[in-house]
């Protein structure tokens, strides 16, 4: 069920239909847009009788809502979500980036990839502190080490801080030293994380599970949301398929197709989507091309070194030539309005 309230309801009726919701045993999640307030009701098993909501003040309609989501839909929130984390943002009018290793290996790797990645503008730093790896004897994060030295980045670049959460623990972690949680696409079905996810006060960055639909994907972000954090951004990082020629297959078609349905923003990972270098760049250029939000990129200072992912991580030179070219692509599809 979703109430649509009218343009000139007051907050006294939005309350009042709160009320009415929780009376139920239900859950309301209220969302005020440009021209009116739409709420959302979850937690009801069948359908709810629109007769309890009708003649209340300030509704416009109530609606049946037949679609497996309820909260991530444009029904609800007609305005894209704009994701805002201190003074940066993913979803308004400036393409976010977010850049830095797989991993977080140490204080001095750390710096050396997070100086370029605020000399190039980017707002966003990213590493792994705890690596979800396919291999238990592979290099599996400095765990609470690498934490700490995100939050020394933090301190020194001014780079907001995004960092995966392996489990409920992590999310406590990241919560502490972080700005925004990232679930990991072998993540993206753990609905006890997505749950907990759901209740933390930071935004949550959900990746596209390794072969997730996008009705799978939009409904594991609407168990974050209905939880009550409506801050999330989708990430598309690719998919298995049967081609040999890429770690995964980039789906940028699911670009367009999540903006058709919700609100969220999307951004595009072309590091995991293609787990090789010389794509890296093609890849981020044609994910800005067809819409996304922004990107989400594996640099290194000294790729073929690193613990994790070398094989996709771009050196701080190619890193710098890939922020001019997409900020170019950018301009042209979404050119900044001059006020
Ligand atoms: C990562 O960002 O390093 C990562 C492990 O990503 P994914 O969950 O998309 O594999
Ligand atoms: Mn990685």
């Amino acid at each position: 069920m979703l109430i649509v309230m009218k343009s000139d309801a007051t907050d006294g009726e939005i309350k009042a239909v709160l009320g009415v919701i929780e009376s139920l045993g239900f859950k309301g999640h209220p969302m005020p847009g440009a021209t009116r307030t739409a709420i959302g009701i979850t937690g009801n098993q069948g359908a709810v009788d629109p007769s309890h909501f009708e003649n209340l003040g300030g509704v416009a309609e109530a609606i049946r809502v037949s679609k497996p989501y309820k909260l991530i839909t444009r029904d609800i929130r007609p305005e894209k979500t704009v994701v805002r984390i201190g003074d940066a943002a993913i979803g308004g009018d400036e393409l976010a980036i977010i850049a830095g290793p797989c991993a977080i290996e140490s204080r001095a790797q750390a710096f050396a990839i997070a100086e370029t990645v605020r000399r190039c503008g980017a707002r966003f730093f990213r590493g792994g502190a705890y690596k979800p790896r396919t291999s238990p004897y592979a290099f599996q994060g400095l765990g609470e080490e690498g934490l700490k030295i995100l939050a020394e980045v933090r301190d020194a670049y001014g780079l907001k801080i995004v960092t995966e959460a392996l489990d409920e623990a992590g999310v406590d972690l990241v919560e502490r030293y972080g700005d925004m949680i990232q679930i990991g696409a072998r993540n993206m079905q753990n609905f006890s994380l997505l749950r907990r996810a759901g209740k933390a006060r930071l935004p949550v960055l959900l990746k596209r599970g390794l072969s997730a639909t996008l009705d799978e994907w939009l409904l594991a972000a609407e168990y974050i949301m209905s939880e009550g954090n409506y801050q999330i951004v989708l990430c598309e990082r690719g998919i298995r398929t049967f081609t040999q020629h890429t770690r995964n297959t980039l789906d940028l078609a699911a670009i367009p197709a999540v903006q058709r349905i919700s609100h969220l923003p999307v951004i595009v990972d072309p590091s995991h989507g293609t787990g090789k270098n010389y794509m890296v760049t093609p890849l981020a250029c044609a994910g800005v091309a067809v819409g996304a939000d922004g990107l989400i990129v594996e640099v290194h200072d000294q790729p073929d070194r690193a613990l994790s992912d070398g094989a996709q991580a771009l050196t701080l030179e190619q890193f710098m030539q890939l922020t001019s070219e997409v900020r170019a692509i950018h301009e042209v599809i979404a050119p900044a309005t001059v006020s």
